[in-house]
């Protein structure tokens, strides 16, 4: 998790911190409501969706992300999971959720639900695939959440629902959408459009806190104790702090760098960074990385591998 590099990398004492360490939790937060929300769709019978995680996909130079996609022969159901404790209010006239314990506001899942339909809508028309339709659920992973609906607008809360509510929502959109519209082999098709066409929005997180780089910490981090810097002695990484020697601690450190600071690396950048004692030694560690490189001797550039992963899985 991005937030989480810049988290063990951030400087002690950095007046960002607080505004990281929080943002982190609510990551991780969300990102164990997904776990909740997967757990729950391994349930439904096999043969009849098309599961897809984390897609982000492009419409008309607009960037949009869909957690938790279904397609089914019969029609598309796009789910948004949120891992939020406590009261709920839903606040119809501003669009958001209000937290009752400590008055946070959060921005109305519902929004973003739509605003998703929307784009994918487009996305799919524009690809030549007009007859399936699609909806929407906003899935509250936690059983203790409290949602409650604002007094004084009527509020429309029937996309919304709370753990194991959710398999009744889905049986509902199944009795609203009992034609079959595509065939599977079309299905094949929308699965390689979607794949061809996901693309990792590259976040600059530093810029996103406006952090500088010179904030953050340089050095290999030890993958027993986490102490930053360990000490490069004949082919090996040595923590000064639990002794602790490793021959790949460095990897991490790499990975970091291309995440945190830039995509691309020089011989020199990445002396300083690892804390190497030579360039002939930084030079044989990117060597053995195999990565593309452009330039020639001292001014050549080395580029971040990028993996682009997606693809279906799940009951179909
Ligand atoms: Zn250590």
């Amino acid at each position: 998790m991005l937030t989480e590099i810049l988290q063990r990398r951030l400087l002690i004492g950095n007046i960002k911190r607080s505004e990281v360490d929080k943002d982190l939790s609510k990551r991780w937060a969300g990102y164990w409501g997904e776990i909740t929300l997967d757990k729950y769709l391994k349930e439904l019978p096999a043969n009849q969706y098309y599961i897809f995680y984390d897609l982000q996909l492009k419409i008309y130079g607009v960037h949009f992300q869909i957690d938790t996609l279904l397609i089914s022969t019969k029609y598309i159901l796009i789910i948004e999971a949120k891992n939020i404790s406590g009261t709920l209010t839903f606040d119809n006239k501003f669009k958001q959720l209000i937290r009752l314990e400590d008055n946070e506001a959060f921005e109305d899942p519902r929004i973003q639900a739509k605003r998703n339909l929307t784009l994918l809508t487009r996305f799919f028309q524009s690809n030549g695939f007009k007859d399936l339709p699609i909806d929407y659920l906003v899935f509250f992973s936690n059983v203790k959440t409290r949602l409650i609906a604002s007094p004084e607008i009527e509020t429309e809360l029937s996309k919304v629902c709370k753990a194991r509510e959710i398999f009744e929502k889905i049986e509902a959109c199944e009795t609203a959408y009992q034609q079959e519209r595509i065939s599977h082999s079309e299905i094949s098709s929308m699965t390689e459009i979607l794949i061809r066409n996901h693309q990792p929005k590259k976040i600059n997180i530093l810029e996103l806190y406006k952090i500088a780089p010179t904030d953050t910490v340089t050095g290999v981090r030890c993958t027993k104790c986490s102490t930053i810097p360990m000490v490069y002695r004949k082919g090996k990484w040595i923590c000064s702090s639990c002794n602790f020697s490793s021959k790949d601690a460095h990897l991490e450190a790499i990975n970091d760098f291309f995440l945190l600071i830039k995509s691309t690396v020089t011989n020199n950048e990445l002396k300083v960074f690892l804390h190497l004692p030579s360039n002939d030694i930084s030079q044989k560690i990117l060597k053995r990385l195999k990565l593309a490189s452009t330039g020639k001797t001292k001014s050549r550039i080395y580029h971040q591998h990028i993996e682009r992963s997606v693809s279906p899985c799940g009951t179909a």
